[in-house]
């Protein structure tokens, strides 16, 4: 039997006629780098985002599933082109602008882009491309910086703000049907070509409820979220669209992303909730030491994207702000886990919840594969690779204008489950604890080391600031961990005896203990802020690093 109710297709245009007119008071507010910030309400964005429309349609020729690119930091502007160009059935394709300029190329190419829509700031990035992205008929600048290094290029430039100016207020959206693209973000492509993924308008309307639920980040129109991870980074983890549906004001740091900036806009614009990746976390809290702000006011912050040291909790726990651990991926759009502590706990019984990655939401369903394929119990001990489904994670990868959309063996189960390429377990309650990535764990002498357990617990040491564990060759063993350190400002020297003999009163085992160990300057970091491991092995291999064997 068919049920009784209506079918209404889950678009991104619900998303944004509910938030321009039932939240039309709230606000997004983008840091200048002036004395005051520029705030615009969701009204305001809702409008522009129509003009937006209108003048893509008309004067662009966006008229179908065209891709339109966006090369923006966090900003008013970058939150009207999320919302209108999914509406108007086109799709939205964000760019890392900290990828190599080369990678960046390959995948405007790739998808296509015939519309880019960049940041004046970003422009010393975008123009030498230009030439290599020949699908690019039209180049929209919006916000301050210098504008020179346009002239004589072949594209047609344009002004986001002239070009938006006096067009209709009303665009004939169309009705989508809810399993259309709407946007498309491609991973960071760590090993060969970087892989698109496409949301359609029902995974991101589904997500976006998930997002707003209690038991993931459950904000509101009292809160305030400053969106530090990127809108190029995966959807911002959903935070647009899911603000725009419960009216939650946005607080956009635009390129002011260093420690200070984000210091002082939290100290002055006061948000509840803020969501960034460790790394970031990690450099304000340098900050806040050096140069004490009140972050009070953040009573509830996600952390994710990269795994979050206990002692970084602990910190900021001191400062009176709580980091809530997430765990997620591009494919997963991202909102996998969310580490809420079960209910009627008291402090310290949540402590052990806290640090895993977190629990499953009932979109995504879980399981753990062990080597042999075989699924792994929910014991809290068998380690497998985690692979998940559920209506916003993604099935296949895309697969260019032409060809049919990939899903290749390593990545997609034959019974259509994501490979996450992570390992870990799942306790019978459903917490996740991510052991490592899969291409990350040591493997010694038949047995598996945690990369993120060894650097977790270096972490907890006063002196050191950042500790990367990564698996070198070992001719008796076959891997070992070396281990990588970066000292805190002020610490008096490196002493490797004293570290290790901290990590097994830390509780690691002593075969696990490193015996290669190196001090680096700063860990090499990837294009969205996480430990890149595969530069430090590289440098490793080449005889760069000064090690020291115990
Ligand atoms: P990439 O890092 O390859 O650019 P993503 O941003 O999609 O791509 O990263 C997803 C990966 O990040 C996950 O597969 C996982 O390895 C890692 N990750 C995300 N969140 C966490 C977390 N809370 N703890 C540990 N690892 C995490």
């Amino acid at each position: 039997m068919l049920s009784t109710m209506q079918d209404v297709p889950l678009t991104v245009t619900r998303i944004l006629h509910h938030g321009m007119t039932i939240h039309g008071k709230s606000q997004v507010t983008t840091w200048t780098g002036e004395p005051e910030p520029h705030r615009r309400t969701f009204a305001e964005i809702g409008t522009r985002a129509t003009r937006l429309a209108n003048a893509l349609r008309d004067e662009l020729g966006i008229d179908g599933d065209q891709r339109v690119a966006t090369l923006m930091w966090n900003n008013a502007e970058h939150v009207e082109a999320y919302l209108a160009i999914p509406s108007m059935g086109a799709v939205l394709h964000t760019l890392n602008l900290r990828l190599p300029p080369e990678q960046l190329a390959w995948i405007v190419n790739h998808a296509d882009d015939k519309v880019v829509i960049v940041n004046g700031s970003l422009l010393p990035l975008l123009v030498p491309l230009l030439p290599h992205l020949p699908s690019i008929e039209h180049v929209v600048v919006a916000g301050p910086g210098d504008r020179s290094a346009l002239a004589g290029i072949t594209p047609r430039v344009h002004e986001y703000e002239e070009l938006i100016a006096g067009r209709s207020t009303t665009f004939d959206w169309p009705e989508l049907d809810e399993r259309q693209a709407a946007a498309m973000c491609y991973t960071s492509g760590t090993t060969g070509d970087p892989k698109g993924v496409v949301y359609s308008h029902r995974s991101i309307y589904l997500h976006s409820m998930q997002v707003n639920m209690t038991e993931s980040m459950g904000l509101t129109d009292k809160d305030t979220t400053l969106v530090v991870v990127p809108q190029f980074h995966v959807n911002a983890w959903g935070l647009p669209h899911a603000t725009f549906m419960s009216g939650v004001n946005m607080l956009m740091p635009d390129r002011f992303l260093q420690p200070a900036p984000l210091a002082d806009m939290i100290e002055r614009e006061r948000p509840t909730h803020a969501a960034a990746v460790p790394t970031i976390w990690q450099g304000l809290l340098a900050e806040v030491t050096a140069n004490p702000r009140d972050l009070t006011s953040m009573a509830n912050v996600t952390i994710g994207g990269a795994a979050c040291p206990p002692s970084l909790m602990e910190a900021y726990d001191k400062l009176g702000v709580r980091l809530c651990h997430a765990w997620g991926m591009t494919e997963t759009s991202p909102l996998g886990t969310m580490a809420h502590p079960p209910a009627g706990l008291s402090d310290e019984e949540q402590w052990p919840y806290r640090v895993t990655q977190g629990r499953f939401p009932a979109g995504v369903e879980a399981r753990l594969v062990g080597p042999g394929g075989e699924h792994l119990p929910w014991d809290g001990e068998s380690a497998g690779e985690l692979e998940v489904r559920g209506p916003w994670i993604a099935a296949a990868y895309y697969g260019g204008s032409d060809g049919e959309h990939l899903r290749p063996e390593d990545k997609f189960s034959e019974d259509g489950w994501l490979k996450t390429g992570d390992v870990g377990v799942i306790s019978a309650d459903g917490f996740l604890t991510l052991t490592d990535r899969a291409k990350d764990v040591i493997k010694s002498g038949g047995e598996w080391i945690s990369s993120v357990e060894l650097e977790n617990a270096l972490m907890a040491h006063p002196d050191v600031a950042e500790a990367a564990v990564v698996a070198v060759p070992d001719e008796k063993w076959g891997e070992r961990p070396l281990a990588t350190v970066v000292l805190k400002e002020g610490a008096a020297g490196v002493d490797y005896e004293a570290l290790k003999a901290f990590l097994a009163e830390s509780g690691i085992a002593k075969w696990q203990l490193p015996e290669r160990w190196s001090v680096i300057p700063a860990v090499p970091k990837t294009s969205v802020g996480k430990f890149d491991k595969k530069v430090i092995r590289k440098q490793y291999a080449e005889g760069e690093l000064d090690v020291t064997q115990l």
